[in-house]
This record gives C-alpha cells, sequence and structure tokens, in this order.
C-alpha cells in the first residue's frame, strides 16, 4: 500500500486524487492522514513484536480527536502528556486502565484530574508524591503510580535525548530505592516503571542494547519496590527516514531484544505487563501536508515557489523543530508527479521571515500557481507542534481520509 500508484500524475490518499479531496477539504494547506495506512502500519508491528508485548499510542505525536478515535481500537493502550491529551483519549474510548500520564511537570490539577479517571501515573518528582497522596486521600480513589527511571545510560545517535545524564525527565536511576521508600510511606499504589532513552532512533541495534540495559535496570530496581511489579514500560523511540539518504529502521534486533526482555520479565514477575511506547513511527509515514503554490518568483536566477503553507504549520519541515542543519523533507508537486519537466527550487511560505521554508534547492516538476506541494512523512508533529499563531494567518485543516 503506497500514496503513491506508479503511472498515475496525481498523488493518492484513501484511494482520492489529491486534487479532490482539496476541493473536498475546501481550503489548503491541509493535512491528510491516511487511515489504511496507518492500520497496515500497527499490524506490521503488531507482527513483530513478541505475543503478550502490548503496544501504546503516544498522542504526543498526533493528537488529531479523530486519528485518536481511530487508533484506539488498534493498540492496547495510550501515552498521554498533559491533562488535554488525557481528555482526548478518554473522548476517544481509551479504558482509563490503559492509559500512562508522563510528563516533567504535573499541575496539581492535572493529577487529581489522572486519579479520578483512574489512569496510571509515571511520577517524575518526589513532589508529585505528596500531591497524589492528598488527592488519592481527597478522592478517595487510589493513586496508581509507576516510576519514570531517568537511566544512568544515554542512547547513542537518537534524534532526541529524553534520558541518561543530567535529565528533567524521570528520576535518576540511583535515587530510585528512595523514592520507592518515599512512595510506599505515602500508602502510592506501586505497579512498575517507565524508562524512555529517546526518540527517532534509526538504528536498530542501539535501540536493541538500550532495552536490553533498560530491562536490566528495572529488574534491579523492582527489588526494591514496594509491590510486586506488574507494569514496565520501555519506551520506543523507533524512528523513521525523513530525509534522502537516511535508512529505514531495521527492527530485527529490537524485535528480539524485546523478545528477551519479555522472558525476562515473565520469568521473575509473571503478572507484569510489558508495553511499548510509540508516536511517530505508527502515524508519521501515513500523513501528508499540502499547501497550494501561489506564486513563482525567479530571484536572481534561483526559482522560488511561494505557497499558502509554511513553518507556522509544519515546523519541523522547516527545520526548525529541535534540527542542527536543516534539510529537506521529501516534498512533491502532488499533481504533477510524472512530469519529466523539472527544475531546482526553493518553496517558501507566505511568512515575512527567512525561517520560513519548505524546502531548499529541490529538483521537482516544474509548477505553476494553483498547483499542490505536498510534504510527505508528515503524519506527526505537524499541525500540533507548529506555531500556527505566529504572523496571524488561518489555520491549517486536518483530515482523516
Ligand atoms: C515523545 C514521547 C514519545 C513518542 O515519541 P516518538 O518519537 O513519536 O515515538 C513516547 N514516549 C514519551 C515519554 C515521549 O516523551
Amino acid at each position: 500500500m503506497d500514496l503513491f500508484d506508479l503511472g498515475r500524475d496525481e498523488l493518492h490518499v484513501g484511494g482520492l486524487p489529491l486534487s479532490l479531496l482539496a476541493e473536498r477539504v475546501g481550503q489548503t494547506p491541509f493535512y491528510a492522514y491516511d487511515r489504511a495506512l496507518i492500520a497496515a502500519r500497527i499490524a506490521a508491528v503488531r507482527e513483530r513484536l513478541p505475543r503478550g508485548v502490548q503496544l501504546h499510542y503516544a498522542v504526543k505525536a498526533n493528537p488529531m480527536a479523530a486519528l485518536v478515535g481511530f487508533i484506539g481500537p488498534l493498540v492496547d493502550g495510550m501515552d498521554v502528556a498533559s491533562a488535554g491529551e488525557l481528555k482526548l483519549a478518554l473522548d476517544a474510548g481509551a479504558d482509563p486502565r490503559s492509559i500512562g500520564f508522563a510528563g516533567p511537570g504535573k499541575r496539581d490539577a492535572e493529577l487529581r484530574q489522572a486519579v479520578a479517571a483512574g489512569v496510571l501515573l509515571h511520577v517524575e518528582s518526589a513532589r508529585e508524591f505528596a500531591l497524589l497522596a492528598a488527592a488519592a486521600q481527597a478522592l478517595g480513589r487510589p493513586a496508581r503510580v509507576a516510576l519514570r527511571i531517568n537511566p544512568d545510560f544515554e542512547l547513542r545517535g537518537a534524534g532526541m535525548h529524553m534520558g541518561g545524564g543530567a535529565k528533567p525527565f524521570g528520576i535518576d536511576a540511583e535515587q530510585v530505592p528512595a523514592m520507592l521508600r518515599a512512595m510506599a510511606r505515602e500508602g502510592l499504589a506501586f505497579e512498575g516503571f517507565h524508562v524512555y532513552p529517546g526518540s527517532q532512533n534509526l538504528r536498530g541495534q542501539v535501540l536493541a542494547e538500550s532495552l536490553q540495559r533498560s530491562m536490566d535496570l528495572v529488574l534491579r530496581l523492582a527489588q526494591d519496590a514496594p509491590a510486586p511489579l506488574r507494569y514496565v514500560n520501555l519506551g520506543g523511540g523507533w524512528g523513521i527516514p525523513y530525509v534522502v539518504g537516511e535508512k529505514r529502521l531495521d527492527l530485527s534486533p529490537v524485535a528480539d531484544a524485546l523478545a528477551r526482555a519479555h522472558a525476562a520479565v515473565a520469568r521473575d514477575w509473571p503478572a507484569a505487563r510489558l508495553a511499548l511506547e510509540l508516536g511517530r513511527y505508527l502515524v508519521g509515514e501515513a500523513g501528508i501536508y499540502v499547501a497550494r503554490v501561489l506564486d513563482r518568483k525567479v530571484s536572481r536566477g534561483q526559482v522560488f515557489l511561494v505557497t499558502d503553507g509554511g513553518m507556522h504549520q509544519h515546523l519541523a519541515a522547516s527545520g526548525n523543530f529541535g534540527q542542527v542543519i536543516r534539510r529537506n523533507y521529501p516534498v512533491v508537486i502532488g499533481n504533477r508527479l510524472q512530469s519529466a519537466e523539472r527544475e531546482s527550487v526553493t518553496v517558501v511560505g507566505p511568512l515575512c521571515t527567512p525561517l520560513d521554508v519548505l524546502a531548499e534547492r529541490m529538483d521537482l516538476a516544474v509548477a505553476r500557481p494553483g498547483d499542490l506541494v505536498v510534504v510527505l512523512q508528515s503524519g506527526a508533529y505537524g499541525a500540533s507542534a507548529s506555531p500556527q499563531a505566529f504572523l496571524g494567518h488561518p489555520p491549517c485543516a486536518e483530515v482523516l481520509v
């Protein structure tokens, strides 16, 4: 299954030609996410997971309500990182027992909401203990908790490091035994551990090694736990290729490491669930961003396509969402896939800032005003991860097809 149908001049999403979809949406720019591609990706991941390992969706990657509702029945749980995402997951029908709530700075009100909902809280600071205990007392409901561990190792080659060294996320591994004792004193319902070393990793061996080390750490720390281990979330961090030359993640070593981790948990803690949380890997390749060409300008020999979409709606494609060096996302002229007439162009948005670049000196089909520029690999960290209010342009639309 693919967005590209060989021999067609026009990109298809969910079986619809792009220009027709644009009419249906009623505006450009827009994001479109393909249900069939998402379902196929989730099925492919499940095929590689050892039986019994649970698959969670990290809502942060794409919080569009219809998409979260679509994914809900296909996964075993949702991971949220704010009360807003918690509401989304609950509205989508997720079972509160299968929702995990992480985040380095949870407000008092968020902690109470999470206790009221009965979700699992990934505690990241001693400050949260007292607040959770008070919420549990006030509401007459248990505060279900897992400790998020900041591991004593770092994930090499990850796009974004979120564990190891000094981090605001989680509790340093060496402080965990004392935290577990404090947790027991507060009467919180300990269920397990969460380890999240980082995001956007394309190296299977590195991920496998990190899984192994996370598992060893969890089993060691579980010795000091106030209750039997019932839950282990080993994170995810599976990357997708965004730029030319990036290789797809090889899942073989990851699947082997998961199988070993699963066997180790089953041996020592038979009642424990092992979960994996994936965001972009499930949805990133199933989405596109579509903007219309407003103008084609030539400045001192360089061709610029000026579109109605840009960095305010797709910050990542502009290179300003955590990238160190700006590199082009895959971009095509969605209604001229077969065109032999090509040229090197820079695609920009309507914002009055040089940061508003969607593609720089890329070889694309020669385009005219009215044509549709498509940024591929845009199903994650798109609309919700972009500063849409910047410069006062109207918001983009999002559709699930
Ligand atoms: C951001 C995040 C994820 C999702 O990351 P992806 O790279 O989209 O898979 C999962 N878990 C935690 C704790 C996160 O912070």
